[in-house]
């Protein structure tokens, strides 16, 4: 168990669903800190360098696509285990797959419609924040709820 950050991002899907405050609240209510947040619309270049591992997937040009079709909520959460609690959030990436309660499994259908991505380890969490985030956007503060969702620092 360690403090870790973890990049989340609302896709173009759920922003225009009106997702962006219910996923928000998943990660708030679960006892996370918001570390960043903004809504931005990157170029064909930025997204490719984000899916880069999945450049030869047939389903990469649509995934393209779909992610630079709108605007997208780009977050930084951070608390213990971010990482692997914040893809359990989300659930499979097949949202059929995904069971109720989580994310996906409670607002999406089709998996090149899943609505949110979260960084699937702690290395490319670091990676994928450099790519999304300025450092100066990245805020330090100590959450108010601290002491009252942790039981030791
Ligand atoms: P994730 O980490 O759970 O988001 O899944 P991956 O890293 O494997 O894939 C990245 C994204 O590509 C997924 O969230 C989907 O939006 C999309 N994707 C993955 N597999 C498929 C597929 O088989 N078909 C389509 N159309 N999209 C896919
Ligand atoms: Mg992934």
């Amino acid at each position: 168990m360690s403090t870790e950050q973890t990049f989340i991002a609302i896709k173009p899907d759920g922003v225009q669903r009106g997702l962006v405050g219910p996923i928000i609240s998943r990660f708030e209510n679960r006892g996370y800190k918001l570390v960043a947040l903004k809504l931005v619309t990157p170029g064909q270049e930025h997204l490719e360098k984000h899916y880069e591992d999945l450049k030869e997937k047939p389903f990469f040009p649509g995934l393209i696509q779909y992610m630079s079709s709108g605007p997208i909520a780009a977050m930084v959460w951070e608390g213990r285990d971010a990482v692997k609690t914040g893809r359990v959030l989300l659930g499979a990436t097949n949202p059929l797959a995904s069971a109720p309660g989580t994310i996906r499994g409670d607002f999406a259908i089709d998996v090149g419609r899943n609505v949110c991505h979260g960084s699937d380890s702690v290395e490319n969490a670091k990676k994928e924040i450099a790519l999304w985030f300025k450092p100066e956007e990245l805020n330090s503060y100590k959450s108010a709820v601290f002491d009252w969702v942790y039981e030791k620092a």
